[in-house]
């Protein structure tokens, strides 16, 4: 039986791969589709991964722990939405306690 996270990360890798034949045969995913995408990941990580121990992860600053962290990302207006969706997530992390850059670590929630 593969565990949970392998299921996580094959469905991860599928709707990539999905995504790679769209763009191989000249199709771009919109920032609408990608973020569909990501959705679909994220619901189904917590649908097949539910409470289990350790299965849930928050975002913290790598320098004084804090979870009041962001990251850079572009939003473009969704027409048909009538709201602003979530394009391109960035790199870039910044700490909002720190009040500075910040490189952002993963951690498994606890509690
Ligand atoms: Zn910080």
């Amino acid at each position: 039986m593969p565990t949970n996270n392998e299921l996580i990360d094959a469905l991860q890798n599928v709707t990539e791969a999905l995504a790679n034949t769209l763009l191989h045969h000249g199709q771009k995913m919109l920032p609408a589709d990608l973020s569909a995408r990501r959705k679909l990941v994220q619901d189904s990580r917590v649908l097949i991964a539910g409470d289990a121990p350790g299965a849930r992860i928050e975002i913290a600053c790598g320098r004084c722990g804090s979870d009041d962290v962001g990251r850079e990302a572009t939003a473009r207006w969704d027409v048909s939405a009538q709201a602003w969706a979530l394009g391109s997530v960035f790199d870039d992390g910044f700490c909002d306690n720190c009040n500075s850059d910040a490189n952002l670590i993963e951690r498994p929630v606890t509690g």
